[in-house]
């Protein structure tokens, strides 16, 4: 167990629209910590020296884009599930000195669907809409659930295939958006689009009315796509529950002691 950090960052490029201050600050005054947790903009070019700096005063932190895969490689002990992702979006310094990264995204978006959906589906159809970072922990997550299946689609072809030949789950790719959806019971948002308050990443009038609807992206007042979800009736969320818990288990990482959820919850609403 480490001694605790002295310092907590949030290391990403741009960053000062995260909402993750807000709402690890309002942990930290809960449990009378002095610690603030600081958002850091790094430029990828000094992300190296950075968290070298960081680790040498016992720092712990986050990553978001675009550090994620970066701080995965710059650390010296990586947790199993960041190891399965190949990115780490939480850290710490153990008593050896050795800087140690995890992924709590995937715990993160387990507690998402599990918001939406009741439970943790099983033996179920999921579309994955985008093949980056965040497709990663989703996949991650989707095979411990236990027979389920992935159709993914991605605007560009190269990075579906590389994460179909790591995520056995994923049995298709498909060639496009209505393709993608075809036996869904989940369809999951992990692109960019939507964080603009605008475009949409698919049309769901034709999705069957039992679907659930999950937007990795968030801003106030949800997304276009959860929005319109919704309306036509719809089990649907943005990605606020998983921004929330990702950022519970980090702090659970830090400092050994259940997470103040409530309060993060209140200071994010
Ligand atoms: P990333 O690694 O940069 O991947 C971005 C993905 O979005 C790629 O598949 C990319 O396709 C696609 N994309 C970007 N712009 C697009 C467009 N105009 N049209 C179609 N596809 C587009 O990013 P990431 O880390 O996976 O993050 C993806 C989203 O998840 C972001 O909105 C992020 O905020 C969100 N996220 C949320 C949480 C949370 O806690 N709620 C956690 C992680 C991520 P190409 O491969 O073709 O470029």
């Amino acid at each position: 167990m480490s001694a605790g950090p002295s310092r907590l960052v949030l290391l990403g490029h741009p960053v000062a629209h995260s909402l993750s201050p807000l709402f690890q600050n309002a942990a930290l005054r809960t449990i009378g910590s002095r610690l603030v947790y600081e958002a850091l903009d790094v430029a990828p070019d000094a992300l190296h020296t950075t968290v070298r700096a960081l680790a040498g005063q016992r720092a712990a932190g986050n990553a978001t884009v675009p550090h994620k895969e970066a701080l995965f490689a710059l650390c010296d002990r990586r947790t199993a599930l960041a190891d399965r992702v190949a990115a780490v979006n939480t850290f710490w310094v153990d008593d050896d000195g050795a800087l140690v990264g995890d992924n709590t995204d995937v715990g993160g978006f387990d507690a998402l669907v599990t918001a939406v959906v009741g439970a943790l589906p099983t033996g179920c159809r999921v579309a994955l809409l985008g093949a980056g970072g965040s497709a990663a922990a989703v996949l991650t997550a989707i095979e411990r659930w236990g027979g389920c299946e992935v159709a993914l689609f991605n605007r560009t072809r190269g990075r579906p295939e590389r994460l179909a030949a790591r995520f056995p789950v994923v049995t298709r790719i498909a060639t496009s958006t209505s393709e993608v959806v075809e036996h869904a019971r989940l369809i999951v948002n992990a692109t960019s689009i939507g964080l603009d308050g605008e475009a949409e990443p698919l049309g769901l009038t034709a999705v069957a009315s039992d679907v659930a609807v999950i937007d990795l992206a968030y801003r106030r007042g949800r997304t276009p796509w959860v929005r319109s979800a919704q309306a036509l009736g719809l089990r649907a969320s943005d990605g606020l529950p998983m921004l929330l818990e990702q950022g519970a288990l980090a702090f659970e990482r830090w400092f050994h002691q259940p997470a103040p959820r409530d309060v993060m919850r209140r200071a994010l609403a």
